[in-house]
């Protein structure tokens, strides 16, 4: 097992209803390490240039708005498999499709409003943890 990093969003869906903690209990309770963490509001184009992977999918406007709608808590998590280890505790996309005890069955409120954006590889999660955080932000 190798420890890593993984970019994490907790979305404006669980930041109005004031559920950060709740969520951070999930991600520390798995063992994951919440090494750095701010509370931003997205502007339009930083949220287009971030989902930008699903320019072309026809949720993406949506989900841009969505995201744009209230503050964001952006964070990174580390810990063994880190990447693999959030996707299991956020559970499925569809918060229908999620497993119980996942952060999108308790939380979610639609497959969109669904409360947590994870990384989804290795890869990803290095582009994504420097789109947002500078070196100086991740030393601990
Ligand atoms: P995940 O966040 O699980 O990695 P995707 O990368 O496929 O899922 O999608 C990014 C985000 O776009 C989702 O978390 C969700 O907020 C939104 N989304 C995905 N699929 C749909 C859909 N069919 N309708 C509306 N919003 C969607
Ligand atoms: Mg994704």
């Amino acid at each position: 097992m190798s420890v890593e990093k993984t970019l994490s969003i907790i979305k404006p869906d669980a930041t109005k209803r004031n559920i950060t903690g709740l969520i951070n209990a999930k991600f520390e309770n798995a063992g994951l390490k919440i090494i750095a963490q701010k509370r931003l509001q997205l502007t339009r184009s930083i949220a287009e240039k971030f989902y930008e992977i699903h320019k072309d999918r026809p949720f993406y406007n949506d989900l841009v708005n969505f995201m744009i709608s209230g503050p964001v808590v952006v964070q990174v998590l580390e810990g063994n498999n880190a990447v693999k280890l959030n996707r299991n505790i956020m559970g499925a996309t569809n918060p229908e499709d999620a497993e119980e005890g996942t952060i999108r069955k308790e939380f979610a409120e639609s497959i969109e409003a669904n409360s947590v954006h994870g990384s989804d590889s290795f890869e990803n999660a290095k582009t994504e943890i420097s789109f947002f955080f500078a070196k100086i932000e991740l030393i601990v």
